[in-house]
């Protein structure tokens, strides 16, 4: 989505506007592949200029289904992002200075009259997308031991373990005692 600042009313605008998957998977590094996939991202935000400063905030959300850091089961998680950008033209100045200075987030210059929304929306949602998603926060995850999900079933491992080492503990009781 662009933006050609001149056009932008007096009293600004309101955009409303969605990207799909294949958008996002774009911007992705295609060395990294992903193990998430995105419903369609709404964006909704309102534009205002003061002279040749933009004013742009609004929000962007969707869904990302990823497997379940814990368990592996498909997990689906809202994923919302609010953001507020401010835009001007580049200053006066020679190239390398004002690209230190653009260094802020929440800060951009624009050039030949047009803003690029693209990367902004990419930024907002791939800086919400969790790095160990989960199914649910008290997900029990795998055991360690037989593999069975341990939301779904339970298993024997645990106490199995546990039994195991009670009996080696008494074995050594047994031993001492003799000695
Ligand atoms: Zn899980
Ligand atoms: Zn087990």
């Amino acid at each position: 989505m662009k933006i050609s600042v001149n056009k932008i009313p007096e009293g600004g605008m309101n955009l409303r506007f969605e990207k799909d998957w294949e958008w996002f998977r774009n911007f992705l590094s295609e060395t990294e592949p992903s193990d998430f996939v995105l419903d369609r991202i709404a964006v909704a935000c309102t534009v205002r200029r003061m002279k040749e400063t933009v004013f742009i905030e609004g929000s962007a959300a969707t869904t990302v289904e990823a497997p379940c850091s814990r368990c592996l089961t498909t997990a689906i998680l809202p994923v919302r992002s609010s953001f507020k950008y401010t835009f001007s033209p580049p200053p006066d100045r020679p190239q390398e200075e004002w690209e230190l200075s653009a260094e802020d987030l929440d800060f951009a210059y624009y050039e030949e009259d047009t803003i690029d929304l693209d990367p902004l929306i990419f930024e907002q949602i791939i800086l919400q997308i969790p790095i160990k998603p989960l199914c649910t926060e008290t997900c029990k995850g795998l055991c360690p031991h037989c593999g069975i999900n341990m939301n779904v079933a339970g298993c024997r491992c645990e106490t199995k373990s546990f039994d195991e080492r009670l009996a080696a503990l008494k074995q050594f009781k047994v031993q001492s005692e003799k000695q």
